[in-house]
């Protein structure tokens, strides 16, 4: 087989052009193109264009969420200790004091590492074998007095079990902060991913399902959440919003707080659109009908177990990730391997990682660990054909078969 990736987003001509045209211009930062794709998102969400906020990486949405869901907390208890965050960030709050966000261990670092630079705790929670998902009663096990959030990870595009999530969250007051970088284009009960909810974040790095070459869209709902993140992804500064896509500046802008350089600049932004328009045509027929080639040929194999997902729930798949129980993984993963097949692990769990390890952890993650054994991530990208997945399906089934 020739070589070829395990996970990409491809651009072309249109891309090329756009970036031309930008590049004509005389201003390459945040200005019209990132205007005009905020609104072109926004429409296909069917939301308010205000409620779309670009930025440079789907971890930059995630910690601009995670820094409004704080600040709204603080500012609704009124004392202090909230006067002491809105001025400065909880940055003087010992580690042990911050705000407490619910995040499934298995996820990409940038999920945990986001809550840690918005001035939170991720903790560290497990999911369900059967989909890879947050496991909400092991969630309500880790629940304190100082958790504010729950951030539930759309795996591999899925949107399982949202509706319980959501739900979850109003029983115990939680903001909900979708980690939707899988979930570009997915859709759960008939509805959009990011056209409705609490605070969405996409990312458009250059594997999702759509790209930026790097890039981020953070959805927020109410108009608090949608000043502090549009002050904060511009270094906290004020009074920007009314000119910040003219290429102006505005006159002595004032801070209130500690924010981050995260906007998206044009060039990437006229990449996004070219993408988005792109993305149900071209992008999802592909993806679609390459995951279900995979899932037929893969059902019925022996100690191989496809993830579930809801049967109303539309899901563009990000990435294909199948289980292989019985300690047959690895077998498989070096078959593969040995072709010129790459294959991927999403994700080792974060509890696992030196830089959260030293955390409690309390109580135990099972699941996640079991499943760290036996995920194995697939090629999956609109570059690739049938004609390739039948041979990756050939050599699985070839292992898992004993003759
Ligand atoms: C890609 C990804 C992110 C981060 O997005 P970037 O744009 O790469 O910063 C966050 N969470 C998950 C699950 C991702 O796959």
């Amino acid at each position: 087989m020739l070589p070829f990736r395990l996970s990409a987003a491809i651009v072309g001509d249109a891309e090329r052009l756009a970036i031309e045209n930008v590049l004509k211009t005389a201003y390459f930062g945040m200005g019209e193109e990132t205007e005009l794709f905020e609104q072109e998102v926004a429409a296909f969400l069917g939301i308010e264009p205000k409620q779309a906020i670009a930025v440079n990486s789907g971890t930059a949405a995630l910690t601009l969420a995670v820094d409004a869901a704080v600040a709204a907390v603080y500012a609704d208890y009124q004392n202090q200790l909230s006067k002491q965050y809105l001025d400065q960030g909880s940055y003087n709050l010992p580690y042990s004091e911050k705000p407490q966000v619910l995040v499934p261990t298995l996820t990409f670092v940038a999920s945990f590492q986001a809550i840690v630079a918005a001035n939170c705790q991720p903790i560290a929670c497990d999911v369900k074998l059967e989909t890879a998902t947050i496991d909400l009663d092991d969630a309500a096990k880790r629940l304190t007095d100082k958790t504010i959030a729950i951030m539930p990870v759309l795996y591999a595009g899925n949107p399982y079990g949202l509706t319980e999530v959501r739900q979850f969250a109003k029983k115990h007051n939680l903001r909900v902060i979708e980690d939707a970088a899988h979930a570009f284009g997915s859709a759960h009960k008939n509805q959009k991913i990011g056209s409705t909810g609490d605070l969405v974040c996409f990312s458009f790095d250059g594997i999702k399902n759509i790209t930026c070459g790097e890039g981020g869209m953070l959805i927020a709902f109410n108009d608090r959440d949608i000043i502090r993140a549009t002050e904060s992804r511009v270094l906290g500064l004020t009074g920007q919003n009314a000119v910040r896509f003219t290429g102006q500046k505005a006159l002595n802008p004032d801070v209130s707080h500690c924010g981050w350089r995260f906007h998206l600049s044009n060039i990437l932004a006229a990449i996004g659109r070219c993408q988005l328009q792109r993305l149900e045509k071209e992008f999802a027929p592909i993806r679609r009908n390459l995951a279900s080639l995979y899932q037929k040929r893969l059902e019925n194999l022996p100690n191989l177990a496809l993830l579930q997902n809801e049967a109303s729930d539309y899901i563009i798949p990000q990435i294909m990730v199948i289980r292989i129980l019985e300690q047959q993984r690895d077998k498989v993963k070096n078959a593969l391997q040995k072709a010129g097949v790459p294959t991927g692990l999403h994700y080792r769990p974060n509890h696992l990682l030196s830089i959260f390890r030293p955390a409690k952890h309390l109580p135990p993650l099972p699941k996640s660990e079991q499943l760290a054994t036996e995920l194995l991530t697939l090629p999956l990208h609109t570059g690739l054909n049938e004609a390739i997945v039948n041979q990756i399906c050939d050599i699985i089934e070839e292992q898992l078969i004993t003759k």
